[in-house]
């Protein structure tokens, strides 16, 4: 059966369509029915638009129009009037009219809702989930998934003009874990053999510049099986792209290009030319994090050469053992109270600091905590740390990575209690030259900061075997407000020093032979140098959108347990399903 079908959307209708008869499909966003007149705010994906059945509609029309309930599909036609001028809506493109119905069509009808489609759901994160269709149709959903398909359509663009192939890669491949856990699929062909879902394109994307392809990117769902821990998902998407014969610069270049586009053409917003760099070093001392939030300054001083003059024994044992000094001037905190730098106490500690030292900056200089301490001192710490009566000193005595993640805590507190941060500004910076290598103290290893294919700096080259902590890499990562957006590398293209990194992570020469010796073969055949980047796109999306969780920018995202309560995945298979892998299960480890 033919359905009366749409003439415009719910968006576009102005005073200029006055007297025009027009149909619109959508769904019953509000009815209101006041007697004589009902009020219908009709809603599709391109807007809302007001409808009204007045008492002098025909029998046949308000029959219908009483049975609306909410979220029904419905068409109605009727004639397009403007609004009396005290019933204008300026907030909404279709404010200045409202339509008269003349017909309505009920398309759908549907059930009670488990929660109202507004602009933002405020329902259980699960019902949400479980119904996500509906929750896709609140105001908020769409808005965010428009500008996700915005943002992918600029990316394209701006890659494409600059030269990149769009080329996929594959998602079932060789189990080659890169730091997390691989999900594995079982061959049902190849008894006892099993496939891996990327963690990302990295291998692929690097053979495709072996191909000689040039400039590589794809839009790349990448899966990682990991447990829940934060704002993760199991399966996510990158910008994926990589690029021959070029240096870091050339890189951050493109990218820096590429969100410039990205920001122009999806929200007005223009971004410098270029993007502040800060070498993980900088960052560290400076800031306190190596993805530092640069809508805000607060930096970090050194403290060390001003705690060394004093009497003050948990700094002076403290510089002694080795370890680091540092100071962060709360400006105007000295009002703060016990209580408060209590809290700010709390924050320092979570990163291992064993306390906060503090002092308060008055007319008469410095006063409470460790001010007796350091107080014959105190001039040339007011004036070092650029501080003035109001102000409240913070200072952390540890090792020198906690001192800077401890006070990088303090720092991002104060940035937001004092509302240091505009949520209307996106700051992007880079970090550059991270050291190469971690130690993973639990298993008494070192292991590769970002991953195994990424090159040394020259100057480690000769002694990257000494000392592998000392060695830095020709790696970056791009920072947003805060959050790392992106990491990439320049990477190895010399078999023989893809060897060196292999053994120093620890693995054999068999294993490596096993796991990658597909790319070191390939790199036996005159490999270019090469370099890329992978922006995560949910990420950016779910800053860009002002949110704080990749939920909101991600249609159907798993649950914080891995379960997609909608279709309710996972799922247990028939037993024939696992004969034909050739799987049996046993759960006898459990527990
Ligand atoms: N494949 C890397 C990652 O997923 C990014 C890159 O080095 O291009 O982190």
């Amino acid at each position: 059966m033919e359905t009366m079908k749409r003439t415009a959307t719910c968006g576009e209708l102005t005073k200029k369509d006055a007297g025009r008869m027009v149909t619109l499909n959508g769904w019953v966003h509000r009815n209101r029915n006041h007697g004589e007149i009902q009020f219908i705010n009709l809603r599709d994906t391109y807007g809302i638009t007001q409808v009204f059945i007045g008492d002098d509609a025909d029998k046949e029309l308000k029959k219908v129009s009483a049975e609306l309930r909410f979220e029904y599909c419905v068409a109605i036609s009727g004639v397009v009037k403007e609004r009396p001028e005290t019933m204008i809506n300026p907030d909404m493109t279709t404010g200045e009219i409202e339509i008269e119905a003349k017909n309505i069509e009920i398309l759908s009808r549907c059930e009670v809702l488990p929660f109202m489609i507004d602009e933002e759901s405020d329902a259980k994160e699960d019902l949400r989930l479980t119904y996500r269709y509906l929750d896709l149709r609140s105001g908020g959903m769409q808005k965010r998934i428009k500008l996700r398909t915005a943002f992918t359509f600029a990316v394209r663009e701006y890659l494409t003009k600059q030269g990149f192939m769009e080329i996929e890669t594959p998602t079932l491949i060789k189990s080659t874990p890169e730091g997390a856990r691989d999900f594995l699929v079982p061959s049902r062909v190849q008894a006892g053999k099993f496939y891996a879902l990327p963690q990302s394109p990295q291998l692929f994307k690097q053979i495709l510049m072996v191909s000689g392809f040039d400039r590589y990117f794809q839009i790349a769902r990448c899966y990682r099986d990991e447990d829940a821990r934060g704002d993760r998902q199991l399966e996510f998407t990158q910008v994926d792209l990589e690029m021959s014969f070029v240096s870091r610069d050339d890189v951050l270049k493109v990218t820096e290009g590429m969100f410039q586009y990205v920001f122009e053409k999806t929200m007005q917003y223009k971004l410098p030319e270029t993007f502040t760099r800060l070498t993980y070093e900088e960052a560290m001392n400076t800031y306190g994090s190596d993805k530092p939030d640069l809508r805000f300054e607060l930096p970090i001083k050194s403290f060390d050469t001003l705690a060394a003059d004093t009497t003050f024994n948990a700094f002076t044992s403290v510089l002694e053992a080795g370890g680091s000094i540092k100071a962060l001037n709360a400006k105007g905190c000295a009002t703060y109270s016990r209580k408060m730098i209590s809290e700010l106490e709390q924050a320092a500690k979570i990163y291992g600091a064993k306390g906060l030292a503090w002092a308060k900056v008055t007319e008469a200089g410095l006063e409470g905590g460790i001010t007796k301490f350091i107080s014959e001192q105190a001039d040339e710490i007011i004036s070092s740390m650029e501080a003035e009566p109001g102000d409240l000193l913070l200072m952390i005595a540890d090792k020198w990575s906690v001192c800077c993640n401890s006070l990088g805590a303090v720092r991002s507190k104060l940035g937001k209690d004092l509302g240091l941060i505009d949520p209307a500004k996106f700051v992007f910076c880079w970090i550059i030259d991270f050291p190469l290598f971690e130690y993973n103290e639990n298993e008494n290893r070192w292991e590769a900061a970002h991953h195994m294919f990424s090159m040394p700096q020259a100057q480690y080259l000769d002694t990257m075997e000494q000392d592998p902590g000392a060695v830095k890499g020709d790696l970056y990562d791009l920072v947003l407000n805060g959050y790392e957006v992106a990491s990439g590398s320049i990477r190895i293209h010399d078999p023989e020093i893809q060897k060196r990194i292999f053994s120093i992570v620890g693995f054999s020469e068999e294993v490596a032979e096993e796991r990658f010796g597909f790319l070191l073969k390939a790199f036996r055949y005159g490999p270019p140098p090469h370099g890329g980047i992978a922006p995560g796109l949910d990420r950016m999306v779910m800053i860009m959108a002002g949110q704080t969780s990749i939920k909101e920018v991600i249609p159907f995202p798993k649950n914080t347990v891995g379960i997609s309560p909608m279709e309710n995945s996972p799922s247990i298979v028939d037993e024939q399903q696992l004969k034909d892998l050739h799987l049996k299960l046993d759960f006898s480890e459990d527990n």
